[in-house]
């Protein structure tokens, strides 16, 4: 049976194909003018790699932001629930999911079953998100998969007071100006957004082991200081943290397949 998964959010569409409890295709987009034509370029991205088509799904399940209304998909999740549910399929040991997507940031607490127990949510300060990290990478002039490498070579970070992104803006230009190494710059904002959203565990309690989601996932230069500020070690999951959520919406499909089984 064939399983799909598909998560539309605010920047990427991320679409997953699993088949035999295996991930057989996965695609990443960014996301178009609508989340339906989002979920359909993406999905049929997916499904070409995997040499499948529409008809061959058994059931597809949507997540994210624009989950809704989609035409090929047959029941939608919370995002929440789905990166919890994608974390804990690629590695069941995890018991925290520290998601941080282009709005917004996520603690997730799961169970020894991948469900949901309680969770966190900034989507009020752009601080801690990726939006800030894409405006604050272009302010010093490199793409935002590049940012967290070159910070890794700071050896004398600047120090960061602000905590609003608009006035990190100002103060990242001023170090521009005091003529402060770009390396140095990029590693006080990361510094600067992870203690950002170090806020979210003021109000859920860490539990081992703990891993992140999310496209931010994907900078190492994050996974440094969220590591020093929230003093953790972060499991790396077995495919690109990005799919987590579209996979956690695959596994619900598949769920829901055999409950209906009987
Ligand atoms: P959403 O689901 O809200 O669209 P994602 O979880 O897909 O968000 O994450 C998007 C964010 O991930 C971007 O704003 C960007 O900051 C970050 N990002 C995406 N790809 C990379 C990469 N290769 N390296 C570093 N950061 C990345």
């Amino acid at each position: 049976m064939i399983f799909a998964g598909c998560d539309i959010g605010s920047l990427a569409g991320k679409a997953v194909i699993i088949k035999d409890d295996k991930i057989v295709a996965t695609h990443i987009i960014r996301v178009r003018s609508n989340p339906i034509r989002s979920a359909e370029d993406v999905m049929s991205a997916a499904l070409k790699k995997s040499g499948l088509d529409y008809d061959n799904i058994t059931r597809c399940c949507a997540t994210g932001y624009g989950r809704e209304n989609i035409p090929f998909s047959n029941m939608n999740i919370s995002e929440i629930s789905c990166h919890g549910m994608g974390a804990y399929w690629l590695d069941n040991s995890i018991r925290t999911v520290l998601d941080i997507g282009a709005e917004d940031s996520k603690i997730i607490l799961i169970d020894e079953k991948g469900k949901v127990v309680d969770f966190a949510m900034n989507d009020k300060c752009a601080a801690g998100t990726g939006r800030c990290l894409d405006k604050l990478s272009e302010a010093i002039n490199l793409r935002v998969e590049d940012i967290g490498r070159v910070s890794l070579k700071s050896r004398n970070p600047v120090d960061m007071t602000n905590v609003c992104s608009i006035y990190m803006e100002i103060e990242v230009i001023r170090h521009l100006y005091e003529r402060k190494k770009i390396k140095d710059i990029a590693y006080g904002i990361h510094d600067a957004v992870a203690s950002r959203i170090a806020y979210l565990t003021k109000s859920v309690k860490i539990e081992r082991e703990i891993t992140m989601t999310g496209g931010v996932s994907k900078n190492q230069g994050m996974i440094r200081s969220l590591e020093k500020v929230m003093n953790v070690k972060f499991r790396q999951l077995s495919v690109d943290p990005q799919l987590a959520g579209a996979v956690g919406a695959a596994v619900f499909a598949m769920k829901e397949e055999s409950n209906c089984n009987g």
